[in-house]
């Protein structure tokens, strides 16, 4: 007789390369859970019906990613606080008949720059690039840590703006003064800022959530948005990263790819479906040590 198990998958579209279920069969080997976790490809017009049919198959819950997190946005009857603020889901699941969303993006990113990275949050000055779904998740947990400002820059400046207005609330709650501008702004000289100058210099942290890396393509940022001390984080990972964050170690920042987050916001999706938390050092070394092989 085949063991019953609960199903999970992760739906994209492109989805041949994803991680998600060699990260899910590692957390559920750690942790003895007996799932199975299944890639799943669904037409880019397709996600409500694609959904509804998995669930028919059984499907308990779900990640989600490019390009149908706004879609589960939408489709979902329940949002966590950081779904609703980030407009964007990366994990669904049912409760009974009530389909669930939340955002574990930005909790993982937290989690790999304070945890897996050592490196505090607290009153720091936060750069992100970029105001597509990734940065809209990142905004309200970077806002939770302690952060002590954070400038938003879009090469389309009216999204940057959007994600910005609707994080104000939460940001006045916990002391931090946040802030955007089109991507070119950050390189007008500081005597010329229509933003106050402080806004827009010298960063403790760097984040490329634009998908610029992705399409091999670097954000030429001035020298003068770093310190000493910067961290530069793209969130792509592997060999795509590094067209930033070469950039970065010219200018003597620290770097860091997106690979622990990916891990850090697998773990929170797993804690949230099965309610045991795995621990992901072992298993970010591990998928380290793959995604940095040399092809064959
Ligand atoms: P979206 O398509 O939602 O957003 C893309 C963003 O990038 C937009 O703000 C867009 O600007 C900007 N952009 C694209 N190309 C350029 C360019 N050449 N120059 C400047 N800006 C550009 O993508 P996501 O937010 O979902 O993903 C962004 C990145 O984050 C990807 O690299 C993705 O792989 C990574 N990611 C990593 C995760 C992880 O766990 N490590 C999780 C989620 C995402 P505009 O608005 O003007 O079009």
């Amino acid at each position: 007789m085949t063991p019953v198990v609960d199903s999970y998958a992760v739906i994209g579209n492109p989805i041949a390369h994803s991680r998600s279920p060699w990260l899910h069969a590692a957390f559920a080997q750690q942790t003895q859970q007996a799932i199975r976790y299944d890639r799943c490809l669904l037409p880019t017009d397709g996600f409500a019906q694609g959904l509804s049919q998995l669930r028919d198959n059984g499907l308990m819950g779900c990640n989600v990613t490019v390009p149908f997190k706004g879609d589960a946005f939408a489709l979902a009857q329940w949002h966590s606080p950081a779904a609703l603020l980030a407009q964007a889901c990366n994990t669904l699941w049912w409760d009974g008949q009530t389909l669930k969303a939340d955002n574990t993006d930005g909790v993982g990113l937290v989690r790999d720059i304070t945890y897996n990275a050592g490196v505090q949050l607290s009153g720091q000055r936060i750069l992100i690039v970029g105001a597509g779904g990734a940065a809209a998740g990142i905004v309200g947990p970077l806002i939770a840590a302690g952060c002590g400002h954070i400038h938003m820059a879009n090469r389309t400046a009216h999204k940057a703006h959007d994600i910005i207005e609707r994080h104000q609330l939460m940001a006045g709650q916990h002391g931090c003064t946040l802030s955007a501008s089109a991507l070119d702004a950050l390189h007008v000289p500081p005597s010329q800022h229509e933003t106050p100058a402080a806004k827009l210099s010298s960063f403790d942290v760097i984040i490329n959530a634009s998908a610029a890396s992705l399409g091999g393509q670097r954000i030429a940022l001035p020298s003068a948005l770093v310190h000493s001390r910067t961290l530069a984080i793209d969130l792509m990972y592997g060999p795509s990263s590094r067209v930033f964050l070469d950039w970065a170690n010219a200018q003597g920042c620290a770097t860091r790819d997106g690979l622990g987050m990916l891990v850090e916001q697998a773990a929170q999706s797993f804690f949230i479906w099965r309610g045991v938390m795995p621990s992901t050092a072992g298993v970010l070394a591990q998928l380290r040590a793959m995604v940095d092989a040399p092809c064959d």
